[in-house]
């Protein structure tokens, strides 16, 4: 890993707030807006992501609700690919496709419209975080619904002492901070 790399790494590490209780009491949420809101950052967060993916023949971007659909939506737009939209229950307009799953806080239902992603599709999945694996496992389960192929599960942030990646282990995975 270059030094130059590794401070950029260790600048966007810096500026993710820690939020104690929130949404509930012994969660400590890792609030990444001070990225957003930073225009170098927002920009280096995305051209991680760029260029990680620029030649691997990605196809399509699913990107997961909701702070998923910001990176998703920049790297789609950088890599010149279509963006899916994968929506917890009730959001979407057209015939879609549901998985239940639990995540850190609480259980939910995750939708994706039935033609969202096309069999054999080369599909990399977006979120902003990996904690336990639940939310990325259920959408990775509507992308395998349609027939498509999962290139990489990316986040910005990884929650290692969660064992996300464990309960995905049959999918690649990328986090560029990790705590
Ligand atoms: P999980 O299904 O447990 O991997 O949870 C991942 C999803 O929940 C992502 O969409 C995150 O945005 C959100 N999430 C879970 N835990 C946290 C946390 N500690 N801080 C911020 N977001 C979280």
């Amino acid at each position: 890993m270059s030094t130059s790399f590794k401070s950029a790494m260790e600048r966007l590490k810096c500026s993710i707030r820690d939020v104690p209780d929130f949404p509930k009491k012994g969660i400590v949420f890792k609030d990444i807006t001070p990225i957003l809101t930073n225009g170098q950052l927002f920009r280096l967060a995305v051209t991680i992501f760029t260029e990680r993916y620029q030649r691997k023949s990605v196809e399509r971007i699913v990107a997961i609700d909701a702070r998923g659909f910001i990176f998703g939506g920049a790297l789609a737009h950088h890599l010149g690919v279509g963006l899916t939209l994968v929506r917890k229950k009730g959001k979407l307009p057209y015939k879609s496709n549901s998985i239940e799953y639990g995540l850190e806080y609480g259980q939910g239902t995750l939708e994706m419209h039935i033609d969202g992603v096309e069999k054999n599709q080369r599909v990399v999945i977006i979120d902003d975080l990996l904690a336990t694996g639940g939310t990325a496992e259920a959408a990775a389960k509507l992308v395998e619904l349609s027939g498509a192929e999962i290139v990489e599960m990316a986040f910005l942030v990884e929650l290692g002492f969660l064992k996300g990646r464990e309960r995905l282990e049959k999918y690649p995975i990328f986090s560029a901070i990790s705590y």
